[in-house]
């Protein structure tokens, strides 16, 4: 086992893992797409085919089994026997599911965010990763900072902070880079386009790291040349709910109350209807897990999990602000992971 062990569901003993992520979190194979997991307690085992034969047991911390996955998946039969056997529901399409039942002559229960809820709280090796890449993209922002100017072109930006940051040790970039710039700051997901940003215009650039298959998820809001009064309104709002839900967050509390918080100040405003997102989430083997802070998650924050908290305003052909910053759990509230600074910057 590589990390933290998942609780099975009462109704089975056996879980077939085929997400890519949990299949990494549960052996440390780096090349998970091609490989399946059998998750039983104590006799956990990694099924992939002869390409990995040299690096699948070298990284592995579970035993591997090579098989040949193009004659079907009866090789998984005499690890079931006696056992109710689950699959992964969110991820394991149909067609491959009828596919394993035949091969096995195996029935099996469908299951949920099984070894998601145990990826929610990072072992100290994973954070490590974490924060590497948070730091890196902290330093990145840094030396996009000094490039941002009238005349420059939203994609260039994106593609020196992506350069920057895999020269400087980034596995590659954890998502495509959001920079929006102007009216364009209005998308929530405004992937850097070839617009050219103005003087007067807000800059929106959301962006990570992915360092040890993890990430970091960071959005800052820039203003070139003096802005608006509205922009500045907005940003101040924007602030302000990071400020209150940073401030809340803590062990126990419910992230669905979190995403209210936040939720209160820009409606307070009178911004409601422009936050369209949820607050935050979970990061680690994917830029995107649990936990989900919305307003109808049921979860409650523990130490040790990593969220972002990401409030944001989007004013329809005018202009938008994020703030996002990325966190850890504590014994007592948050501890920041980003470090940049938050408040109003001007280039
Ligand atoms: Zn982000
Ligand atoms: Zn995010």
């Amino acid at each position: 086992m590589k990390h933290r062990e998942p609780q099975l569901p009462e109704n089975v003993d056996a879980l077939l893992v085929t997400r890519p992520e949990n299949v990494r979190y549960l052996s440390g194979f780096t090349s998970p797409e091609d490989a399946i997991l059998l998750f039983v307690p104590g006799r956990t085992r990694l099924f992939t085919d002869a390409r990995y034969e040299t690096q699948a047991p070298a990284e592995s911390a579970v035993p591997v089994e090579i098989v040949n996955t193009r004659s079907g998946y009866g090789f998984l039969s005499e690890h079931l026997a006696g056992l109710r056997a689950g699959y992964e529901a969110d991820h394991l399409p149909c067609a491959r599911l009828r596919r394993i039942e035949k091969d096995t002559g195996v029935t099996f229960a469908p299951t949920s965010g099984v070894v998601e809820r145990a990826r929610t709280v990072k072992t100290p090796a994973e954070l490590e990763h974490v924060t590497a890449a948070a730091r890196l993209a902290d330093e990145g922002f840094e030396h996009l900072l000094g490039l941002i100017e009238p005349g420059v072109r939203e994609v260039d930006l994106a593609l020196e902070l992506e350069f920057w940051l895999r020269r400087h040790g980034a596995e590659k970039a954890a998502f495509d880079f959001i920079v929006a710039s102007g009216p364009r700051g209005a998308l929530p997901h405004g992937v850097a386009s070839e617009k050219r940003i103005q003087a007067g215009e807000l800059v929106t650039i959301d962006f990570g790291a992915v360092v040890g298959g993890y990430h970091s998820d960071m959005t800052r809001t820039v203003a070139v040349g003096a802005v608006s009064g509205e922009m500045r309104r907005i940003f101040q709002t924007v602030l302000d709910a990071l400020e209150a839900a940073l401030a809340a967050a803590a062990p126990g509390v419910l992230a669905s109350e979190l995403d209210a918080v936040a939720r209160r100040v820009i409606e307070k405003a009178g911004y409601g209807r422009y936050f369209v997102h949820s607050l935050g989430h979970g990061v680690g083997l994917e830029i995107h897990e649990a936990p989900f802070l919305n307003s109808r998650s049921e979860e409650r924050l523990e130490p040790g999990m990593v969220i972002t908290l990401e409030p944001g305003i989007y004013l329809p052909d005018r202009g938008g602000v994020r703030i996002e910053e990325l966190a850890l759990v504590t014994d007592s509230g948050l501890e920041l992971l980003s470090h940049s600074p938050r408040g109003w910057l001007e280039v």
